[in-house]
């Protein structure tokens, strides 16, 4: 285990960004994005550690749990339905259970005690209306002793589909049995099964997502303006093994190739780190070989939108973006843009060939023959 730990940290010191430029030393809040520490944050670790320490195995209610928050229900049925499982649902017994000096018999039935299980499942009128929607045999589920163990072996064989109904279904018993014990009014199963599933099918109709439409056509790489040179950047990263691509491209206003380059890189920590690194070298070498005044277009919104405001600033990647904007200010105060996959395909291309060979570092000024069709057929300007 310790030498696991070591190989942990080993890993994320050698992924971690270096600058040129000397920056002070400063903590960074790894469980946030920008780095910076939030209780929020701090509450999700503690929570995942738990978790982690708790289970030796994957957790059996976390089916329960994703079936209730995922179903196909208003969220007040499924606030209901996540109450009775938690065993909060105020029932008589639970009541008294808590101190509150109360009568425990059903309200509906007036024969047996009001646990949840009765309230939601057991009682004469619960029963009926679950029979009424043709949910499984009681006889079957009986040995259940809580609405949680009831509902878990419910979720892994019911579809969800007939599971949201059932949750229907039990917000419907428990808001029937709520009428009774503040208005003195109930309503029978046979009424209020068919209007409760009735209401729910109609809701389902007019909440239906659209299908989204196809694009009729994806859009392409632009030539940039007169005089302007135009560098396109992605990269491929590896998350297992920490490794990326970097590719990159420049061109001309008449649509030349100029230059473009590419390199496999390990010790990296993620997909921004690799995107960020890449449009770094590129603009470096804009400067180095005078490819200048300069457009940089990346894929990776994230990207622009931090290099634009200050969102990475506290996080690892901080200060690989102060040396990003130094060296884009360098580059005769080079402009970057966001664009869309489509359009960036060049760069994508030498990024991948970075990658699945191990490409050492190259500057090069004639195309390699992995993107020659992609040059000739990336650009929708005549
Ligand atoms: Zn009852």
């Amino acid at each position: 285990m310790s030498s696991l730990c070591l190989i942990f940290f080993i890993t994320k010191i050698r992924a971690l960004p270096l600058s040129l430029n000397s920056y002070a030393d400063r903590w960074i809040w790894g469980a946030d994005k920008h780095g910076l520490f939030t209780v929020k944050s701090a509450y999700h670790v503690a929570r995942s550690l738990i978790l982690t320490e708790d289970s030796d195995g994957p957790n059996p209610s976390a089916s329960l749990w994703n079936g209730i928050w995922t179903a196909q229900v208003p969220s007040k049925v499924k606030i209901c339905a996540w109450k009775a499982c938690a065993n909060i649902l105020p029932t008589r017994s639970r009541l008294s259970e808590r101190g509150i000096d109360i009568d425990t018999h059903c309200p509906l039935c007036e024969e047996e005690v009001e646990s949840p299980l009765h309230a939601l499942r057991d009682c004469s009128v619960a029963s009926e209306a679950l029979s009424i929607a043709q949910f499984a045999p009681l006889s079957v589920v009986t040995q259940q002793s809580s609405v949680h163990e009831w509902l878990l072996s419910q979720v892994s064989h019911l579809s969800k589909r007939s599971f949201s109904a059932l949750l229907m279904l039990i917000w419907a018993i428990w808001r029937n049995r709520n009428s009774m014990v503040w208005d003195a009014l109930s309503k029978p199963a046979v009424e209020f099964v068919p209007l409760t599933l009735g209401w729910w099918e109609e809701s389902r109709i007019v909440h239906a997502t659209p299908t989204k439409l196809p694009r009729s056509h994806s859009q392409k790489w632009k030539k940039p303006g007169l005089g302007f040179i135009k560098l396109n950047v992605d990269a491929s990263f590896h998350q297992a093994s920490g490794t990326a691509g970097l590719g990159g491209v420049f061109r001309g206003s008449n649509d030349s190739f100029l230059g473009g380059f590419f390199e496999f890189k390990t010790s990296i920590s993620s997909a921004k780190h690799a995107e960020l690194l890449t449009a770094l070298l590129g603009v470096q070498l804009a400067s180095f070989h005078s490819l200048v005044p300069l457009l940089v277009e990346s894929d990776c919104m994230e990207i622009v939108q931090a290099t634009k405001s200050n969102q990475l600033d506290s996080s690892d990647l901080g200060f690989l973006l102060a040396d990003f904007r130094q060296a884009m200010h360098t580059a005769s105060a080079a402009i970057l843009y966001h664009v869309c996959r489509s359009a960036n395909t060049v760069a994508h291309l030498l990024a991948n060939e970075a990658h699945s060979h191990q490409r050492m570092f190259d500057f090069f000024t004639v195309a390699p023959s992995c993107v020659k069709e992609a040059l000739t057929h990336d650009c929708n300007d005549f």
